[in-house]
């Protein structure tokens, strides 16, 4: 399967597991920011940003970096302390 978001004429082209709609980029976050799942995806997240930024694949539209993340000029995604 193929991640449903959609931007205007942006169209997301990565593949997700069955049981998904979206990709690991364009996915909520869990509710709860303590929990495991919520580190998973964050942690999934991160992970993925860095493949793409080593393909220098650029495109982020609609990519939601989390709570605690901000972006950064370089554009690595750095988490930020309390
Ligand atoms: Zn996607």
């Amino acid at each position: 399967m193929i991640c449903k978001y959609k931007f205007k004429d942006f169209k997301c082209k990565e593949t997700v597991d069955t049981d998904q709609e979206y990709c690991i980029l364009h996915r909520e976050f869990p509710e709860d920011p303590q929990s495991i799942e919520f580190s998973a995806v964050l942690s999934a997240k991160y992970d993925k940003v860095q493949e793409k930024i080593s393909k220098r694949d650029y495109k982020f539209v609609g990519v939601s970096a989390g709570p605690n993340l901000t972006p950064r000029a370089d554009p690595i995604l750095t988490p930020l302390d309390d």
